[in-house]
C-alpha cells in the first residue's frame, strides 16, 4: 500500500467524492451553490463511522490496485483531524496489498494549522485551497461568517502547507471581481509561488436544481477573453512555468494524451458523489432524486454502480448536440459538461461556454503547438540521456501518436 502516487490503472470506480460534513461551512461566500448556513454552522455532523467503514471495505474490494477519495464540504476540516485519522486507519486496514491510495481534500484553508499541514504531508493528501486571488478580489466574495474577509486566514493556512512541504493547489472561482484581471491574478500567483492553479466560472444556479439551466455570473465572452488573457501570461515564450488546469488539459491532447478534467473527456468518469448521510449520486451537478443511486450505508457498492440511473447519466455526455458533432474542436472539448447544455426551456443545446472554448482554442493553437513541441523535445532529450534507444524511422513514434517516428517526433532530434 502506498499513498498518493500517480495512478496508471483503470479501476471500476474512478473516484469517490464525499461531502464530509454536509453543507456545514465557516465561510459565507455569497456565490456558494451548496452551503446555506451563512458561515455559522450549528451542529457538525460528519460521516457515520459504520457507513464509512462499510464503504471503504467495499471500495477496497473492487479497487484493482487503486482508490481515490476526494473529501469535500461544506468545509471538510470541520469534521476534525481525528475523523481523518480514522479514515487513513480504515483505508490501511482494508486495502489489499500494493493498493495505491489517493486522498485529496478541497478546503477553504482557514482552519489549516501546523497539525493539519503535517497530517496532510504524512499521508500525501493533495490539498485544494479555494482562493479567489489577492486580498481585494478574494474578500469581495469569500467572507467569514462574521462578514470579515477570509484572505489573511487562507494565506496563513497556505503558509503552514508550505512549511510542511505538503502538496497543494489553488482553486479560483471567476466572478465579476476578478474576471477582467487575468494579469494581476497570474502575477500574484507567481509571486506567491503557487505552482498549480485551476479556474472555475462562478455558478449562478444550485446544483440540486437539475431542471434549471446552468447559468453563470460571467458571460461566455468574459470567460473567453479571460482564458485568452491568462494564456498570454501562461505561455512564457513556449516554456510555461505555472500549471493552469485548462491549458494542461489542452496541452495533454496536443501530446496525444487524455485531458484530466471530466468536462474535457469523451465520457463522464465513473465517479460517485456521496452526501454526508451516504446518499449516492453520479456527479456533483446531478444531486437530485432523479439521479439518486441509493445509499452506501444500505446498498452494496456493486448495486450502486450497476444502477440503471448510472447508465442514464453516462449516456448524457456522448449524446452531443449537432453543432458539436461537426466541430473542429471536438477532440479538445468533447462537448463540455452536459449539465451546462440544459437550456431555460428544458431542452439541450451546446454548452454554456461553447464560444469561450472556441475563442481560446483558436487563439492559443499556434503557440500550443510550440509548447507541445518543446515538451516533446525535452522528453526525447531525457530519454536519450537515460540511454533509451530511439525507434526506427518507420516504427511507431515514442510519443503515442501512432504515427511513424519519421513523420512525428524524429525531426525534433535535430533541434540542437
Ligand atoms: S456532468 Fe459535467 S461535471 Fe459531472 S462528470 Fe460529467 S462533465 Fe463532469
Ligand atoms: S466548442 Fe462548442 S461546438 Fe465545439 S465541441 Fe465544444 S461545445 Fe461543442
Amino acid at each position: 500500500m502506498s499513498y498518493g502516487e500517480i495512478p496508471t490503472l483503470k479501476p471500476a470506480l474512478t473516484s469517490v467524492m464525499w461531502k464530509t460534513v454536509s453543507e456545514a461551512c465557516n465561510l459565507a461566500c455569497d456565490y456558494c451553490y451548496y452551503s446555506q448556513c451563512n458561515g455559522m454552522p450549528k451542529k457538525i455532523e460528519h460521516i457515520d463511522d459504520t457507513v464509512l467503514e462499510k464503504f471503504i471495505t467495499e471500495y477496497m474490494n473492487i479497487s484493482k490496485g487503486y482508490v481515490s477519495f476526494v473529501w469535500q464540504g461544506g468545509e471538510p476540516l470541520l469534521a476534525g483531524i481525528d475523523f481523518f485519522r480514522k479514515v487513513v486507519h480504515l483505508q490501511a486496514k482494508h486495502a489489499p496489498n500494493n493498493t495505491i491510495i489517493s486522498n485529496s481534500i478541497q478546503t477553504n484553508g482557514t482552519l489549516i494549522n501546523e497539525e493539519w499541514a503535517s497530517f496532510f504531508k504524512e499521508y500525501n493528501f493533495l490539498v485544494g485551497v479555494s482562493l479567489d486571488g489577492p486580498e481585494d478580489m478574494n474578500d469581495a466574495r469569500r467572507v467569514m461568517g462574521s462578514g470579515k474577509g477570509s484572505y489573511k486566514r487562507i494565506m496563513r493556512g497556505i503558509e503552514y502547507l508550505k512549511d510542511a512541504n505538503a502538496d497543494f493547489n489553488i482553486l479560483t472561482v471567476l466572478h465579476e471581481n476578478n474576471i477582467t484581471r487575468a494579469a494581476d491574478l497570474m502575477k500574484f500567483y507567481q509571486e506567491q509561488n503557487f505552482p498549480f492553479v485551476q479556474f472555475i466560472p462562478c455558478m449562478d444556479f444550485r446544483a440540486q436544481e437539475i431542471n434549471k439551466p446552468g447559468v453563470f455570473l460571467i458571460t461566455p465572452k468574459q470567460y473567453g477573453d479571460f482564458l485568452c488573457d491568462i494564456f498570454d501570461e501562461w505561455y512564457n515564450d513556449g516554456m510555461p512555468q505555472t500549471s493552469i488546469r485548462f491549458f494542461d488539459d489542452m496541452l495533454a491532447v496536443y501530446l496525444n494524451q487524455h485531458a484530466g478534467l471530466c468536462s474535457h473527456l469523451e465520457t463522464c468518469p465513473k465517479h460517485l458523489v456521496l452526501e454526508q448521510n451516504g446518499d449516492a449520486y453520479p456527479c456533483d451537478f446531478f444531486i437530485h432524486e432523479e439521479y439518486r443511486l441509493g445509499n452506501v450505508g444500505v446498498d452494496t457498492l456493486e448495486d450502486l454502480l450497476t444502477n440503471e440511473l448510472m447508465e442514464n447519466f453516462h449516456d448524457l455526455k456522448p449524446n452531443l448536440p449537432d453543432p458539436c458533432k461537426s466541430c473542429e474542436f471536438l477532440h479538445l472539448c468533447h462537448g463540455g459538461c452536459p449539465r451546462n447544455r440544459i437550456k431555460s426551456n428544458n431542452e439541450f443545446g451546446v454548452e454554456y461556454f461553447c464560444e469561450s472554448h472556441k475563442q481560446v482554442y483558436r487563439y492559443a493553437h499556434e503557440r500550443m503547438q510550440i509548447v507541445a513541441s518543446n515538451v516533446k523535445k525535452k522528453r526525447i532529450q531525457d530519454l536519450i540521456n537515460a540511454g533509451y534507444k530511439m525507434p526506427g524511422r518507420n516504427d511507431h513514434c515514442i510519443c503515442g501518436s501512432m504515427k511513424k517516428f519519421k513523420k512525428c517526433c524524429e525531426p525534433l532530434l535535430s533541434f540542437n
